[in-house]
């Protein structure tokens, strides 16, 4: 097998922006100029983009695929030679930003990013948050400050805030050619030219001499540049401090690693929407974005021995190993499982090994994924991004890897739901909708449930956190049209024992016909948490016949779902029947059901049962200032501080909150930093309620 395209060439990138700077507009033109969109949808013009992107859809193409494959020859528009081509697959990236798996994982398969800024905000609330995240998972990136032609639009103002709010590491390496309504094109401040977009979609790109009236500015951020690039390199210290000339090929290559190393961040300009400036960020892509080489190697579990951590690196000769990183459905092929490759090769028609759940998984199709084709593709190799068609046994998260050399990229084992919303269709078309869109959600999102309360016929979504739920509320009307109404959230509690303890219960009923009788005595013991329910049968010599146990267990079994404090379910206990009796005529299976779930109640209330509840792992990023304040609060919400620490000129605080308490934190956080506050929240673990607690929730004071 032998590859097209050197893993060099690639550029696997993804767009993070908050919603409205122009992630959309800005992707567009990337697949518009990349060569393969054929035309450039609009959000302001009568022809709506979404409108636009229906039209392509019923085409058969697919500009929101999880990942799109476009190629680009950096400066081929101004010399028109296409021999110095890369591959760039663009990954979506969820519009929220949060906790959930699905955006971790997107973030996880990219190998660098473009952070899009609107030109009139600069940095907001939002944009902090994506940025934090980034950093978490050392995600490499340029910044492109976009709608520079708006009213209002300022480079040095959005410049500034970035230095203020995100890092002091940024530096122009662009500045635009003209503002607002002046707004000409874009100066490139290593080579000190400047570059006009022309022709109605700015396709015919001149490259002219830096004006007068801009000369002084750009001297003066072409100093900084190169002082910090200096700075970042001993070589051109030297020749820095010796006042000698820095070459713009010794700028770039040392521009290029300090990117990647996450040291120096390339700061970029235009306006995706008047086509001015998205050439040269794509040339950005290819000049400082790394390939799936530049990269650390991607480190793994050995499924037989979970201790022992494996390394893969990104090369055609290594054991094939790809990650499952999103599932979705195409209108044309049904469901594509996207994967990226990071390491080995991989023959179409093979089977591969699914280490996560054990099970082979044949590959009879791959998919790459243009902006307006799909490419079927035999062959696969380290570095690609690339669609697979109806694995059957593989969800989001699963490694995909060589049979003979097992990886586990990433260890998942999805918690059950710790909050749930009851949720309601607002018309009766909602509803008929509501049913299938929530399957298809449930597919995507393994920590995502639905269920029916068979008392009240009320459908309830379960899921990760509030958060969590109203992100797919969002989804269900934005990508579903499916309108509904939200209940207050309730927190999952559970119920647990303590100690060890028996019961014997025997049920007899003589009342008419067939009389009834099942007599069993058991014995329970607390099990360590997240085992479950464990039961044994320790019946000998026939005291209680075969056919009957099973009925005892499910009778046990349901009364555990029940509970016994305030009606949670009761978990992690260990179940043993070790006698009872029978009658030959009366005995049944509900009989022994009822006493065994009779025998389990007693049994459980002499074991020392209590509520237990959710507890949140938080991240709390915040400017320094705030940080007492914010401490204050978590500690009100009974929270336990684990640790603080320094991030990019903020402070970081890790703890462990109640999820009861964590109710409305969004808004309490922003009204405590002044909207600079960013938080992130998972599940970390079920613990018992304080006694206080424990009574109001018992008295339904407390949801
Ligand atoms: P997203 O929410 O980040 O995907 O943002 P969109 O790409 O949908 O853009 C949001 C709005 O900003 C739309 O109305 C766009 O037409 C507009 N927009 C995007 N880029 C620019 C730009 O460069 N200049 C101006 N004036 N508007 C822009």
């Amino acid at each position: 097998m032998i590859r097209k395209y050197p893993i060099e060439k690639y550029r696997n990138i993804g767009i993070i922006a908050h919603i409205d700077a122009g992630k959309t507009t800005v992707s567009e033109r990337i697949l518009y100029y990349t060569g393969i969109s054929h035309k450039i949808g609009e959000t302001h013009t009568g022809e709506s983009q979404m409108d636009w992107m229906e039209q392509e859809k019923e085409r058969g193409i697919t500009i929101c695929s999880a990942a799109t494959t476009c190629f680009w020859s950096p400066k081929a528009y101004l010399t028109g030679e296409k021999t110095n081509e890369h591959r760039i697959n663009l990954i979506d990236t969820p519009g929220h930003i949060d906790f959930t798996a699905e955006v971790q994982r997107s973030l996880r398969v990219l190998d660098g990013a473009i952070v899009v800024f609107d030109g009139v905000a600069g940095v907001e609330a939002q944009s902090e948050t994506v940025w934090r995240q980034a950093d978490k998972y050392h995600v490499p990136r340029i910044c492109f400050i976009n709608k520079l032609d708006r009213l209002g639009a300022s480079f040095d103002h959005a410049l500034e805030t970035i230095y203020e709010k995100l890092t002091k590491n940024a530096v122009a390496i662009q500045m635009p050619l003209g503002e607002e309504s002046q707004m000409e094109g874009v100066i490139d401040l290593i080579k000190m030219k400047a570059y006009k977009f022309e022709g109605p979609n700015g396709d015919d790109v001149k490259e002219i001499e830096v004006g007068d009236e801009f000369k002084v500015r750009a001297e003066e951020l072409r100093s900084r540049l190169v002082e910090k690039i200096a700075g970042e390199d001993e070589e051109l210290m030297e020749k820095y401090l010796d006042g000698k000339e820095i070459s713009e090929e010794e700028i770039k290559k040392a521009l290029r690693k300090a990117t990647i190393d996450y040291k120096l961040i390339p700061v970029l300009c235009g306006t995706a929407l008047r086509n001015k400036g998205v050439q040269l960020l794509l040339d950005a892509v290819i000049d400082y974005l790394p390939s799936p080489i530049d990269i650390p190697p991607v480190e793994g579990l050995d499924p037989k021995d979970e201790t022992k951590v494996l390394v893969r690196h990104s090369t055609d000769d290594e054991p094939f190993a790809a990650l499952a990183f999103k599932i979705a459905t195409d209108p044309f092929v049904g469901t594509l499982t996207y994967i990226r490759v990071y390491s080995g090769t991989f023959k179409k028609g093979n089977y591969l090994l699914n280490t996560n759940t054990g099970e082979k998984e044949r590959l009879g199709r791959i998919l790459r994924m243009h902006a307006n084709q799909r490419e079927e593709v035999d062959e696969i190799y380290a570095g690609d991004i690339c669609a697979t068609v109806a694995l059957k046994k593989t969800t989001t998260g699963n490694t995909l890897s060589d049979e003979s050399n097992p990886i586990v990229l990433e260890q998942i084992s999805f918690p059950e739901p710790v909050i749930n919303i009851k949720i309601e269709p607002k018309t009766k078309d909602d509803q008929e909708k509501m049913g299938t869109s929530l399957k298809k959600l449930q597919e995507e999102d393994p920590t995502f449930r639905v269920k029916t309360d068979e008392e009240t016929g009320e459908v309830i979504i379960g899921g990760m956190g509030e958060l969590h739920l109203d992100i797919l509320v969002d989804r269900l009307k934005r990508e579903f049209g499916v309108e509904a109404n939200i209940g207050r959230p309730q927190v999952s509690y559970k119920e647990a024992i303590d100690s060890n303890a028996e019961a014997e219960y025997k049920y007899i009923k003589q009342s008419g016909g067939r009389g009834q009788y099942g007599h069993v005595k058991i014995r329970i013991e607390p099990l360590e948490r997240g085992k479950g329910f464990e039961f044994v049968d320790e019946i000998k010599g026939g005291v209680i016949p075969r056919e009957y146990i099973p009925a005892v267990q499910k009778g046990i079994k349901e009364a555990l779902e029940k509970g016994v404090v305030a009606g949670y379910s009761l978990i992690d206990v260990k179940a043993t029947l070790y006698d009872g009796s029978f009658h030959e005529v009366d005995s049944s299976e509900i009989a022994f059901k009822i006493a065994g779930a009779q025998a389990l109640l007693e049994a459980a209330k002499k074991a020392h049962p209590h509520i237990l509840e959710p507890i949140m792992k938080i991240e709390v990023v915040i400017p320094e200032q705030f940080l007492g304040d914010v401490i204050g609060d978590l500690s009100a919400r009974r929270g336990q501080i684990d640790q603080t620490e320094d991030r990019t000129g903020m402070k970081v605080i890790y703890a462990k909150v109640p999820l009861s308490e964590t109710f409305g934190y969004a808004t309490g956080l922003r009204s405590l930093t002044e909207g600079r506050g960013t938080f992130s929240m998972e599940f970390s673990h079920y613990e018992k309620v304080p006694a206080n607690i424990a009574q109001e929730i018992i008295e339904g004071k407390r949801k």
